[in-house]
């Protein structure tokens, strides 16, 4: 079939840069123009004013790494969708294995953010990935369904292919070990294969499913090759403006 997506090179700084620090990269990578993939930056909550008024006219979207589920209210310490809108973020990563691990976020909780997302048109990122132990014990495919559907449940067909799904095994995250090409495929294309089985091979073809885990300028171009991975969720390799913009370039296929 006919590949209908566009590779999506999306960064994660995660609790990284300073205020100084952050205008110097998003200056640095302002300098992008008609990039050959969709490219995406998401900072930490404080830079996303300054990264969208830095890049406005590059084509390069701004994100959060995390949101609320809730509307608005008496949320202590959260943020909202509406309040990720206002300051012009155009998308979001949800469920990154880090907040599962360290914040207790559920598969319920994922699902949830994922909804609100969608209802003030942000696009969610949805991060899903399976621990070094689920992988020595063979239970990796289960796992990644589970989660998929769990994260997907009563999204509608309509909705589903506004949805990026990021497979980033936790084995990976920080590690600078990456899952050789053929892993990241066979993850990837299951996902696909789930998303078919729900809402059909039209739309699961349109949907993008990227890589993530020690994806740097060295190992891209492998990655990006394969043909059920649209792009990558890049973490250390997107603090360092000449890194992040080979692996963008890596995304010109
Ligand atoms: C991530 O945090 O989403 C990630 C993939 O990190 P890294 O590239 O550093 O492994």
């Amino acid at each position: 079939m006919e590949n209908k997506r566009k590779k999506l090179i999306a960064g994660n700084w995660k609790m990284n840069k300073t205020y100084d620090e952050a205008k110097a990269l998003l200056t640095e990578l302002s300098a992008v123009k008609n990039p050959p993939c969709d490219v995406a930056v998401c900072t930490p909550f404080l830079f996303i004013k300054e990264a969208a008024e830095i890049l406005s006219g590059t084509g390069v979207l701004v994100g959060a790494q995390n949101m609320c589920d809730k509307e608005s209210g008496a949320y202590t310490g959260e943020v909202s969708a509406a309040q990720l809108t206002s300051v012009g973020a155009d998308c979001v990563i949800i469920g990154h294995s880090e907040r599962r691990a360290y914040y207790g976020e559920t598969d319920a909780g994922v699902n949830a953010k994922i909804k609100t997302a969608l209802s003030h048109g942000l696009m969610p990122i949805v991060c899903v990935g399976e621990s070094l132990e689920m992988r020595e014990s063979g239970i990796t495919g289960e796992h990644i369904s589970i989660q998929v559907k769990l994260a997907l449940s009563g999204i509608s067909k309509e909705d589903i292919t506004k949805v990026t799904i990021a497979y980033e095994p936790i084995w990976a995250i920080g590690t600078g070990k990456t899952a050789t090409p053929e892993e990241a495929e066979e993850v990837c294309g299951l996902i696909r294969g789930v998303i078919s089985s729900r809402y059909g091979a039209d739309a699961s073809e349109r949907v993008r499913i990227l890589y993530g885990g020690s994806m740097n300028a060295k190992n891209a171009a492998e990655l990006l090759k394969k043909p059920d991975i649209d792009g990558g969720l890049i973490g250390g390799a997107s603090l360092k403006s000449a890194d992040f913009l080979k692996i963008v370039e890596a995304g010109k296929q």
